[in-house]
């Protein structure tokens, strides 16, 4: 139960932080009452929520899911992999490896229907995203900009600035690979 996790995983971050819950909405743009429904396992984040979380939280984001953490051994961390999909119309995002302090990296794989979009805002500086399409087409907004992504191509840039996702196809799904690196 994803769902479950994230509510308890952000509780101990921010008792961890020792913020209020007043604290934590200053700091991440969410709302106090959004926060303690999360903890409550009242109310399950969107990524775009989960993301903004994180980022005022100064926290990678695959941190805010429970039981992936760095007491796995190196073994099963694959075996962990799972998805938080966290609303029926979210993208879906499947953590592959999840933040370890020892790689400073956490990976996912990320899928959009047909026809969807994703914005994100700025992370924190240093943070570095490197993406690789799996499969369908993918572009990529930057500075504004729609750029392109065919199948197996790559792309790297600096995360600290806001960006999207997109995919275009009014049939196709988009998958891809998002290796995000904190400095
Ligand atoms: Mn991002």
């Amino acid at each position: 139960m994803i769902k479950y996790e994230i509510g308890h995983q952000l509780k101990k971050i921010r008792n961890t932080a020792g913020w209020s819950l007043s604290k934590a909405a200053e700091e991440t743009g969410v709302s106090k009452a959004m926060l303690g429904q999360i903890e409550r396992n009242e109310s399950s984040p969107t990524i775009s929520t989960l993301w903004k979380i994180a980022t005022g939280f100064h926290k990678p984001l695959s941190l805010f899911v429970d039981g992936l953490l760095v007491e796995d051994s190196d073994e099963n961390v694959q075996k962990k992999a799972k998805e938080f999909n966290t609303q029926k119309h979210d993208l879906k995002a499947k953590i592959l490896f999840p933040f370890d302090p020892r790689f400073g990296f956490e990976m996912f794989t990320i899928k959009l229907e047909p026809l969807q979009t994703h914005l994100s805002e700025a992370h924190d500086k240093g943070v570095f995203e490197h993406v690789l399409v799996i499969s369908g087409e993918l572009e990529v907004k930057l500075k504004g900009e729609w750029k392109k992504l065919s199948k197996r191509e790559v792309l790297r840039f600096s995360a600290d600035q806001p960006h999207g996702y997109r995919n275009m196809s009014e049939s196709i799904p988009v998958e891809f690979h998002n290796i995000i690196f904190y400095s």
